[in-house]
């Protein structure tokens, strides 16, 4: 296994750690931080959508109430009909609180037409028209008498024929017994928008009695977008579904002129690409959109009225607006995660330099084995208890075993010379030879004494054969001292076939010479196992196919006298000299 060092197994982790720390805490503040800032800014646009839809549908309350009063009114009393004066008094109390309900006005079946008129942008007057009291289907404007209703005749107002039962506004409501929307529509010489609400009244027999409509100035919904502080580059619109505008954030206008005719501005054609682009969505909910490489969070809202009236509320906020918020507290973020990181890593080289270094300097201390260099190292090498007691203990350890070592060298040397002696001693009483594995001379004389007997009681006949190799230094010469220790064994094992185990003697006199002793063996026999030898030799293939011949000397001693292996010894050796002298290859008994 790969090993690793303290400082590194110290520093790897701990940096690993102010790593995966540093990059969780970068996605919390990036990733975490723009859902966030997303989800912050959807917050933000629903508290204006609701401010937005609570202030429009307070706005447009009024009218739906007076449509509604009026139509139960003129139901309950149909007479109020035939005498349009008590009416000319609820229409002018009913718009008074409400300087932007335009029209509030009753158109009977006969043609009659009633209203209470406020100008649409400023309340420069609030009078009533009529078109039937000084001649039929004639307007003409009154001004309001409490008493009466319809008090004095104003000369400023323009007479113009008019029959209401050809307008739009009377022709919508037709067929329906519930209130019906009329079309959003520029009001004649203003440049403001309204939006009317007609009820027709019938009778129990279904006849249609008259039509009640109201009808109220928006521009004060345009006014009110306008007037909201929202984000900077943030837009808000209301539209009708197919895109033609009601009011905006924005200062571009309402309306446009287009061959000479007033035009309403709408979403799918508008200056603003912006608009243009949230044109495409017109359908409720969250879009992002991206316009100049700026993006942008938009959401649709319908806003319904009772009987069938839906707008849209469109909000348009920067995505950047409320992730430029974040970033303060992001750029904090990231700062505390660089200096934990900092912190973290300076924390783990400490660590590593006060456990680090000292066992780095003891390893060190270690790593060749030699006590001396444990023994050299200062007492105190670090401030950390465990690995100075550590140190102390390594130091003692080294100081002890220094002292074992040098009594055990003592004690080896001792030792040493004791066994030298034994040795000696060993080899001194050993009885075999080590090449051949048969009796070496001191194995010879003791066995000698074996075969002889003891004095008084000594055997029959003894012979004594001392063989030597013929030549041998010259095959030593040839064929290398290695074969020359082969041919030694091998002649042991030959001399060993021709003797009785337990009874004769086979040794090794010394270098090439050999020596058997018969006990109680004819001379006879003896010569013909020494010709069994001379024979064996023969057929044996040494070295290079080489052969070798021996040499034999005889002593044979058959008196019952005690004899001396050395005197037997003797004459064998005169006999070898005189077989080798007559040629070699020879037994001279
Ligand atoms: P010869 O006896 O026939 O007169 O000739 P020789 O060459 O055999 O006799 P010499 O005494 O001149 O030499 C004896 C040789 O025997 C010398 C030595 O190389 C060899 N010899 C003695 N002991 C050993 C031994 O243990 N191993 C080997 N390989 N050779 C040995
Ligand atoms: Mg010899
Ligand atoms: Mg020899």
């Amino acid at each position: 296994m790969r090993s690793v060092s303290l400082r590194r197994l110290i520093i790897v982790p701990f940096f690993a750690l102010a790593l995966i720390t540093g990059i969780t805490m970068y996605f919390v503040a990036t990733t975490t931080m723009s859902n966030i800032a997303n989800k912050v800014s959807l917050q933000y646009i629903h508290e204006v959508e609701n401010r937005v839809q609570e202030r429009v549908r307070s706005f447009m309350a009024p009218l739906l109430r007076i449509v509604e009063v009026n139509q139960q009114a003129f139901l309950a009393r149909p007479n109020e009909l035939n005498d349009l004066s008590k009416a000319a008094i609820r229409f002018h109390e009913q718009g008074m609180p409400y300087r932007q309900m335009t029209f509030i006005s009753v158109a009977t079946s006969d043609g009659r037409y009633l209203a209470s008129v406020q100008t649409p942008i400023e309340r420069r007057s609030h009078h009533l028209a009529t078109n039937f009291v000084h001649k039929p289907l004639t307007m003409e404007g009154f001004n309001y008498d409490p008493a009466v209703g319809i008090g004095s005749k104003r000369q400023q107002d323009a007479e113009f024929t008019y029959d209401p039962r050809v307008r739009p506004f009377y022709q919508s409501a037709v067929g329906s017994k519930t209130p019906v929307w009329g079309k959003i529509e520029r009001y004649y010489g203003y440049e403001a928008l309204g939006a009317t609400l007609s009820a027709a009244v019938y009778d129990d027999n279904d006849t249609l009695l008259a039509v009640t409509a109201t009808s109220v100035a928006l521009n004060e919904l345009d006014n009110y977008l306008k007037s909201l502080e929202i984000v900077d580059d943030g837009y808000l619109f209301l539209a009708e579904k197919n895109g033609d505008m009601i009011a905006t954030s924005t200062d571009t206008e309402l309306f446009s002129t287009q061959d000479g005719k007033p035009k309403r501005a709408n979403l799918h054609e508008h200056q603003n690409g912006l608009f243009r682009l949230a044109s495409e969505y017109l359908e409720d909910g969250a879009y992002s959109l991206s316009l100049d490489g700026r993006d942008y969070l938009y959401h649709v809202h319908p806003v319904s009225f009772e009987y069938g009236e839906t707008w849209l509320l469109g909000v348009l906020i920067p995505s950047a607006y409320h992730e430029n918020l974040l970033s303060d507290y992001n750029r904090s973020s990231i700062l505390i995660t660089l200096g934990l990181f900092i912190f973290i890593s300076l924390f783990g080289a400490l660590i590593a330099w006060y456990i680090g270094k000292p066992i780095q300097l003891l390893s060190a201390a270690t790593i060749n084995k030699r006590l001396e260099n444990i023994q050299a190292l200062p007492e105190s090498i670090s401030k950390v208890k465990e690995i100075n007691a550590l140190n102390q203990g390594l130091k003692e350890m080294a100081d002890d075993l220094s002292d074992v070592m040098h009594n055990l060298e003592a004690k080896v040397a001792e030792r040493t010379l004791l066994l030298q002696g034994e040795n000696e001693n060993l080899l001194e009483t050993s009885v075999k030879d080590e090449l051949t594995n048969i009796y070496n001379r001191r194995g010879l004389k003791q066995d000698f004494i074996r075969v002889v007997g003891v004095e008084g009681e000594q055997k029959h006949n003894v012979t004594l054969v001392l063989c030597d190799i013929d030549h041998f230094k010259v095959f030593n010469d040839k064929y290398g001292h290695g074969e020359g220790d082969k041919v030694l064994i091998k002649v042991a094992e030959s001399l060993n076939l021709y003797i009785r185990t337990g009874v004769d003697i086979v040794a090794r006199y010394g270098g090439e010479e050999f020596v058997l002793v018969f006990s109680n063996m004819s001379l006879d026999h003896v010569l013909e196992r020494l010709n069994g030898i001379r024979q064996e030799l023969k057929n044996t293939e040494l070295a290079g196919k080489e052969r070798i011949t021996m040499s034999f000397g005889v002593a044979h001693h058959e008196s019952s006298d005690s004899i001396q292996i050395e005197d037997l010894i003797n004459k064998a050796d005169e006999k070898l000299y005189q077989a080798k002298n007559s040629g070699r290859n020879k037994i001279v008994s």
